[in-house]
This record gives C-alpha cells, structure tokens and sequence, in this order.
C-alpha cells in the first residue's frame, strides 16, 4: 500500500487522481489532503478518503470544514502556511503536488525534506528552481515523477537507451485553441474562447497558458531540469492531435515515442505507480480511430511566450521564477477581464525587461523574484 499525500485535491488534477486512487484502493491510501479555497469539495473528500490530516489554504472558507466527521485525531490546518503544514504532519511515499503557479514552491521543498517521492503536477516550481528541487531530491534519494502528459512520456521513451545516447528530446505541442493564428486576432479573443482547448480538459491557469504557448515554454524548463537535458537539445514540435505525448531521438537515429489517449488519469497512475505500471480501466486509446498524424513547426513570431520562456531559461538564474510568477499575475488579469489576451506577452515582454536575474541564487532570491514579480506586473497591468 502506497500512502498519498495530495496538494492541491480539489483541482482538475488532484479530482483526477483521487479517481485513480478510487479505482486502485488496494494500491493507494490517502494519508492527507490539502486544498487552496473549495472547502466544500474538500469536505467531500475527506469523508470518502479519510486522510489523517487535511490542510486548507483559505482561511475564510475554513467554517464549511468540519472536523467532527473525520477519522478520529485527524487534524486540520489553515492559513496560508497550511498545505507546507500538512506536510510536515504526513508521513507519507508520495506527495502529490498538483497546486497550481508558486504555490506549490514551500510544500514541494519540504516533501522532499521529508523524505517522500514526488508526483509533480506543480510544474511552475520546476520552472522557478528546478536545479535546486532536482539537487535536494538526489540528496535525498527521492525520485521526482512527472505528473505532465509529456513529460510522463519521456520518462517512458527514454528508458530506451542510456542518458548519453539521448540526442534529443521533442516535446509535443497541441498548440492550442488559436494555432494558425496571427498576433492580430488575439486582441479581442474573449475568456471564454481561451478556455476552448481543442484536446484536454485542464484548470483555468494552464488552459491559458496552453494558448498562448507559455505552457509548452515551462515544459521545456522542467523537462531540462527533469532529465538533465541541455535546452538547445528539447526540441518543440506541433501536434494537433494529441496523441503523440512526446518523444525521444537517441543518436542512432531512433525516435521513441508514447501514444495514448488524451486523458490526464494515464500520467497521473504512471507517476503514481512509477517504476512499475498498473492496469488501467476506462478507455484506452484505438489507432483505428485516431486517423492522421499531422506534425508541424511553432510558430514563435505569433507565439511569444514560448520564445520569452525559452529565453528566461537560457539567462537562467532567478529569470525563469521571475517570468512564471509575473505570468500568473498576467493570467490572472486576464482570466478577469481586466486585459485583452494580446496583452499577455506585451506584458511579460516589459516585466522581463525590469529583472536582473541573480545568477548564483539561494531560495530566498527565489523569493525576492516572486516578490518583484508580482508587484512590477501589477504595476502594469495597472497602468495598461
Ligand atoms: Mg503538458
């Protein structure tokens, strides 16, 4: 029996994990549950799971919690410390992080402190500090298993060869609700158009990200810090159709790739499971169905984000933590209407502009870039 600890449960991807744990019960117990601000839907939750401890970051939703109906001695966290306090409480063989943007950043450090594996979902932490995360996760003798469609499907494809026959790695890209769009139609691209993605169904922050490409541009960072892979190797190819997840070119010339469905419960069991795979119920991918396969460049002219993503990772040091926190501020703005969608990478364009990257950098410049971040893109955004 695995024991869990699931960050982030009330999300699209922690609901799609306590499926899988549903489905594997005599694999999987739920030892805690954390969540930002649906105290309700946690509630749920912690009836049908019955974690030992369950953390809630909002403390103003904190009435719709309800401890009395909880495993005896379960305890409940709250405040904006919760979830890293849920951490410390577990004992846990796995952290879940599916929280979404900076959030995640305390509590992953200190599952790992902890001694526990981790499922990362969470893949902005990987942006901020990857090196330092993939640093003290070999320290301490945890494996981080990817909670990303593709990133999932390299840590499949390149258990083909060995790490110096990896020629290169290509991350496959939907490209999103407006591929074949040009910078001039995202002025009036309205909220809900953006939320249209044509091959997942995902939370809010990442839809977006998905169609302005800055997801694709995080996922080359964390795929570079996943699997040691030096960035002008990690390659960003345009599959419409989603099946292809990613791929992986070894020197001899093989492309290995993995195909599945486009459903999140296949990433999540794998990284639950991982390095063994387990049974999976549902629906399962059939090649006869899924017609062509079409490939095609990014576009990075129309695309900026990725290009800017790329580029953060390239001066590295505190830019990438900087440009991820600075674009959840952006999204945010967005996603309530306070800027048109053409505005996300003019903005992220200027916020990069004003940050001096610390190269050497602690956690705590870490901090200080998410600090700045947020206010110099509020700042903008006001301004805009
Ligand atoms: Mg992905």
């Amino acid at each position: 029996m695995k024991r869990l600890l699931l960050l982030g449960s009330t999300g699209s991807i922690g609901r799609q994990c306590l499926d899988v744990v549903q489905n594997h019960s005599d694999k999987f117990e739920i030892v805690g549950l954390g969540a930002r601000r649906n105290a309700v839907l946690l509630q749920e939750q912690a009836e049908r799971f019955k974690p030992r401890h369950v953390a809630l970051v909002d403390e103003s939703q904190a009435d719709a919690l309800d401890a009395s109906v909880l495993p005896g001695g379960a305890k409940t966290f709250t405040g904006p410390d919760a979830l890293t306090d849920l951490v410390e409480a577990c004992d846990a063989d796995v952290a879940v992080i599916a929280t979404v943007g900076a959030a995640g950043f305390r509590p992953t450090f200190a599952s790992v402190a902890k001694g526990m594996n981790i499922a990362l979902a969470n893949k902005e932490v990987l942006a901020m500090a990857g090196d330092r995360l993939m640093n003290a996760a070999r320290a301490r003798g945890v494996a981080v298993a990817p909670i990303d469609s593709e990133h999932s499907a390299i840590l499949q494809c390149i258990q083909c060869g060995r790490d110096e026959e990896i020629l290169k790695i290509i991350l496959t890209a939907s490209g999103g609700p407006f591929r074949g769009k040009t910078p001039a139609d995202f002025e009036n691209v309205s909220v809900k158009e953006a939320l249209k993605h044509p091959t997942w169904t995902m939370g809010a922050k990442i839809t977006i990200d998905s169609a302005t490409l800055f997801n694709k541009g995080l996922e080359v960072i964390e795929a570079h810090h996943l699997f040691n892979v030096p960035l002008d190797r990690i390659d960003v190819i345009v599959h419409p159709q989603s099946i292809i997840h990613s791929m992986v070119e070894f020197h001899d010339g093989s492309i290995m790739a993995q195909l599945g469905d486009a459903d999140m419960r296949t990433p999540i069991q794998y990284a639950l499971s991982y390095p063994e795979r387990i049974e999976r119920t549902g629906r399962k991918l059939n090649l006869l169905e899924t017609g062509e396969l079409t490939f095609f460049p990014p576009d990075l002219s129309s695309f900026r984000c990725l290009a800017m993503a790329y580029e953060a990772a390239r001066i590295g040091g505190t830019m990438p933590a900087f440009l991820s926190v600075a674009n959840e501020e952006v999204v945010d703005a967005f996603l309530n209407e306070r800027i048109c969608f053409g505005a996300i990478p003019r903005l992220l364009e200027a916020c990069m502009k004003r940050h001096a990257a610390v190269n050497d950098y602690t956690l705590d410049d870490i901090f200080a870039a998410d600090a700045e971040a947020r206010a110099i893109a509020r700042e903008l955004i006001a301004s805009t």
